[in-house]
């Protein structure tokens, strides 16, 4: 750190992404990524839909909005769209945090949501799941904080119902709930149709990951009319013009390809059913995921050892060295030939072990 760093930020420990090589002689099953490329029609508009890019982009992305809104059955005043949906957490954050109102969220979850309250010097509260990895929802009824919920949670990849979440906002009408969909696409159910009886829910989702985008960078939030108008004041206090043109342009075309969309979310269902099974079959534990990724443990080998050794084979996954969860690897779910390359090393790891 330089002798200049703010002495707020002395104790900042940012977040850590995934690894990003820059050649890609791996099989990358490490930051939940879709496996499959965009749509060509996403793709064609992102080349020939952007405003002149010598123009800044269209402040109010109306297009896209409207497109999401009625996707959604809501109005375009409930969306607002973030640079990833990592920016929107952010803003979140900014708007709804502070002193009085801490953030509150499970101690097994997105790793950025304690990055956020800290880089907002918000304090915060961790909530242990169950043994079983699942989260009690009574254990956020009148927490009186602002409650951040992945859903489905990462990187257990299991998920609340929706009636488990209306209960957590029925039961914090005076807080902010933000409901974190990223993955709520490979299984899970959204919560933004309550978004119009509930002025304290926030939805949030991206264009990450079922939608093939991450390198776009593309989320939304959907949420009462005001707490949209919150997030805006932060997105124009920070940076209005947060989504250039070519990925706005790209949003809307690979809205064109929804059942696309759908169908590549089916098969990354059906290769996480098998990769599951195989798994099962090799001894491991699985955690129920509707998630793009699995969370999975075996007594054979431990978890940084198999992701260390799969790492050497060119197979990325993700080990987290979080106590609780550090004999346990995240694993992506890919095409079936990645999940066969994967599989197969997992059992010559194991045949070496014995
Ligand atoms: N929420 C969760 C739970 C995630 O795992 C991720 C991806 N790392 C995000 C949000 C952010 O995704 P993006 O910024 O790419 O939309």
């Amino acid at each position: 750190m330089s002798r200049f760093l703010s002495p707020k930020y002395k104790d900042l420990v940012p977040y850590t992404p995934g690894e990003q090589p820059k050649v890609m002689n791996v099989v990358k099953l490490n930051t939940n990524e879709s496996p499959f490329p965009p749509s060509e029609t996403a793709k064609a508009y992102a080349r020939a839909h952007p405003r002149d890019l010598n123009l800044y982009p269209e402040l109010l992305c109306s297009d896209l909005r409207s497109r999401i809104a009625e996707m959604h059955g809501v109005a375009m005043e409930n969306i607002i769209l973030g640079n990833g949906s990592d920016e929107l957490l952010n803003f979140a954050t900014m708007a709804f945090c502070d002193r009085d109102t801490p953030a509150v969220f499970p101690n097994i979850t997105y790793g950025f949501y304690p990055v956020y309250a800290a880089v907002n010097l918000v304090p915060y509260a961790e909530i242990p799941l169950r043994s079983d990895f699942s989260i009690a929802p009574e254990d956020y009824y009148n927490c009186g904080k602002t409650i951040f919920l992945a859903n489905p949670n990462a990187p257990t990849g299991m998920c609340l119902s929706v009636a488990e979440i209306e209960e957590i906002l029925r039961h914090n009408p005076d807080n902010v709930v933000v409901v974190d969909e990223a993955y709520v696409d490979f299984g899970g159910e959204t919560c933004i149709p309550l978004i119009k009886q509930y002025d304290n829910l926030l939805v949030v989702q991206t264009f990450s990951k079922s939608r093939s985008m991450a390198g776009a960078r593309l989320g939304f939030a959907a949420g009462s009319a005001a707490l949209v108008k919150d997030l805006d004041a932060m997105k124009f206090s920070i940076n209005p013009y947060n989504i250039n043109s070519m990925t706005m342009a790209m949003g809307l075309g690979i809205l064109e390809d929804e059942a696309q969309t759908r169908a590549n979310c089916r098969a990354i269902m059906e290769n996480r059913d098998y990769t599951v099974s195989e798994l099962e079959k090799l001894g491991f534990s699985v955690l129920p995921s509707r998630a793009n990724f699995i969370f999975a443990v075996s007594e054979q080998i431990g978890g940084r050892e198999l992701y260390r050794k799969l790492k050497e084979r060119g197979v990325l996954i993700r080990h987290f060295d979080k106590p609780g969860i550090d004999a346990y690897t995240r694993i992506t779910i890919g095409t079936k030939e990645q999940m066969d390359v994967f599989l197969q090393n997992v059992r010559e790891i194991l045949e070496e072990q014995t």
